[in-house]
């Protein structure tokens, strides 16, 4: 197809508004491509040139090199390219209006071909080095020579990415069945195969032979599957009717979803948007080559971040800062990470996504050695409602967001959302707006960096009622270098042997304190807890669950030497505070 054919039809979608007429131009024009050019116009009408997650260059030249690339191909100079654009507020039809006004024309000129645009603009986006800008602009300006109006403003647009014609993947693959299986009707099976194998331009080349071929794609260590979402309830028993009556329920961790790829000694990580994230985690790609005891695998799980000093879970947030590409290295040891895997795609040779999740887990199992990195996702068999309940305060009070809920008899679905997984999220979230005063009651010993003093500390609230000091959360950050060697000074004359009587708490510390010392905490929020005990009896009562209140994140801020133990905030306060941020929610 020569390109200023490819360009009308630019320029008829330009002008259309309809999805079902864009879609069909699109059809006409694969209709008309020669087989082997489908791909490529595919990839340039989505302006690019590869999937995204091959992780190879993009087109990018900046407007300052194109208006270069312009003068050079129309003797037209820049000041005078730059007035014009000022006026036309688009460097495509800047282009196309120099290109027209142009003397001597193209008479003994090859018309441009799709695949001559598609070339130039991979060596565009492939030339690299010292200079690579001079190349480029060379490139460009030998395209611009060659182009007629039409042709320059669309290249224009190319190059710089503002190709814009409104038409995304999906309008493509439905275009793709329109042109290829006879009508747009049959686009799921287009779809299917592109979420098993989401590179347009492959997909294209498929659909050229037919629906025998889209149907047999496969999935390949190295291509990443669009992944499986889960669709969310908040009643319990709703969730496990809808899973089927008896369910696998796994801690829902909050951290970065990752696809991880293994074919021999080759790790791909690959995120939810289908980002290649191998470099983000080193770490994780070592474990992989370690732990995953397969020649070839595509396993999905979560990596979440860790606290170096007390290994609880972090923020998801935190993960944010592996998103570098110099001193990666360091980063790493900043921000530690553990992964949770919850599902195996392939193995060996193997497909399993039409595999039922009760398989697909114990294969999961099977591959993984034991190690301390990458372990499966945490979950039980739930077949009760109440069970459910428990389970899901217990993923919280970890640290996790909730559970996510899997119909064990289900099939693996890529890129779709829907009831094989169910997310049972806390339906709340906000900003804890107060600290609150607790009191030391425990102390978990220090590792890394803290060993010889404490890594966290258990606090707890005071219940006037009963006299007793009842436990809201473990502390581990908010503590600078120095507020931590301080630690066994200003708590080891506190030691006592065993869990004192007016101490209620499920958890285990290493070592227990009287409750004498108070400090000052934030957190994120406040959440219900099996394993802390604060207001436990007014949440039986008033919510009818079998729950503590505790903080989710809590940080320390500072020392009340001012206060008395029994001056802290009481279980009653803090209980009165959850509801607050519940019905601020639901306001
Ligand atoms: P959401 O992002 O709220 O739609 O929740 C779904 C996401 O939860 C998935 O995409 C995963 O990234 C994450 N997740 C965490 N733990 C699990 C788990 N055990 N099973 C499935 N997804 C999980």
């Amino acid at each position: 197809m020569l390109y200023k054919d490819l360009c009308r039809y630019y320029q008829r979608l330009e002008a259309e508004t309809g999805k079902i007429a864009m879609m069909k131009i699109l059809s006409d024009c694969f209709k008309k491509a020669d087989p082997e050019e489908v791909d490529k116009i595919a990839y340039l009408t989505l302006g690019k040139l590869w999937p995204d997650w091959k992780g190879m260059p993009e087109l990018g030249i900046g407007e300052k090199l194109t208006m270069r690339a312009i003068s050079r191909a129309t003797g037209v100079d820049v000041k005078k390219i730059e007035d014009i654009y000022k006026r036309k507020g688009d460097l495509g039809e800047t282009a196309a209006f120099l290109v027209s006004q142009k003397r001597m024309m193209t008479l003994f000129q090859k018309e441009l071909e799709v695949k001559d645009v598609y070339e130039a603009f991979k060596k565009i986006a492939l030339a690299s080095g010292p200079g690579a800008m001079d190349m480029k602009v060379r490139i460009l300006t030998g395209l611009l020579v060659s182009a007629s109006p039409i042709e320059a403003k669309y290249i224009i647009r190319t190059v710089l990415g503002k190709l814009r014609l409104g038409v995304g993947e999906a309008t493509i693959l439905a275009a793709l069945a329109d042109a290829f299986l006879g009508s747009d009707k049959y686009k799921d099976i287009v779809e299917e195969a592109y979420n098993k194998h989401p590179d347009i331009g492959y997909i294209a080349k498929l659909a050229v032979k037919g629906r025998e071929a889209l149907e047999h794609v496969k999935i390949e260590p190295g291509v990443p599957v669009r992944p499986m979402l889960a669709e969310r309830l908040s009643d319990p028993a709703e969730i496990l009717m809808k899973a089927g009556g008896k369910a696998y329920a796994e801690y829902k961790y909050d951290g970065e979803r990752a696809q991880i790829h293994k074919k021999g000694d080759k790790i791909w990580i690959y995120s939810r948007r289908l980002e290649n994230i191998t470099y983000q985690y080193p770490d994780v790609v070592e474990w992989a080559k370690k732990y995953i005891d397969a020649k070839e695998a595509i396993v999905e799980g979560e990596i979440v971040a860790i606290d170096p000093d007390t290994g609880d879970f972090r923020p998801f947030q935190e993960l944010m800062h592996r998103k570098r590409k110099y001193d990666i290295h360091k980063v790493m040891e900043e921000i530690p990470v553990k992964v949770f895997l919850f599902d195996v795609l392939y193995l060996n040779g193997r497909e399993f996504l039409k595999k039922p999740y009760a398989e697909r887990r114990k294969i999961l199992e099977s591959i993984i050695k034991p190690n301390e990195n990458i372990t499966l996702a945490q979950g039980r068999l739930i077949e009760k409602v109440e069970e459910l309940e428990k389970l899901f305060l217990e993923a919280v009070s970890n640290g996790c967001e909730g559970l996510v809920v899997k119909n064990l008899s289900e099939i693996y679905v890529a890129g779709t959302r829907g009831w094989r997984w169910i997310k049972y999220k806390r339906d709340y979230k906000s900003e804890m707006a107060d600290t609150v005063d607790l009191v030391v009651i425990g102390g978990f010993h220090g590792r890394g960096r803290r060993s010889g003093t404490y890594g966290a500390l258990l606090v707890a609230a005071y219940n006037p009622d009963k006299d007793c000091f009842e436990s809201v959360c473990k502390v581990g950050s908010g503590f600078t270098d120095a507020d931590l060697a301080e630690l066994p000074r200003i708590l080891d004359k506190y030691k006592i042997p065993t869990k004192p009587k007016n101490v209620v708490t499920e958890m285990e510390p290493d070592v227990w304190f009287e409750p004498k010392v108070v400090m000052e905490v934030i957190g994120a929020e406040l959440t219900l807890s099996p394993v802390h005990r604060a207001a436990f009896d007014l949440v039986r009562e008033r919510l009818k669950k079998p729950a503590g209140i505790a903080i989710r994140f809590p940080r320390f801020v500072r020392w009340r030497p001012d206060k008395a133990p029994t001056d802290a905030t009481t279980s009653k306060e803090l209980f009165e505070m959850y509801l607050r941020q519940l019905k601020k929610l639901k306001e």
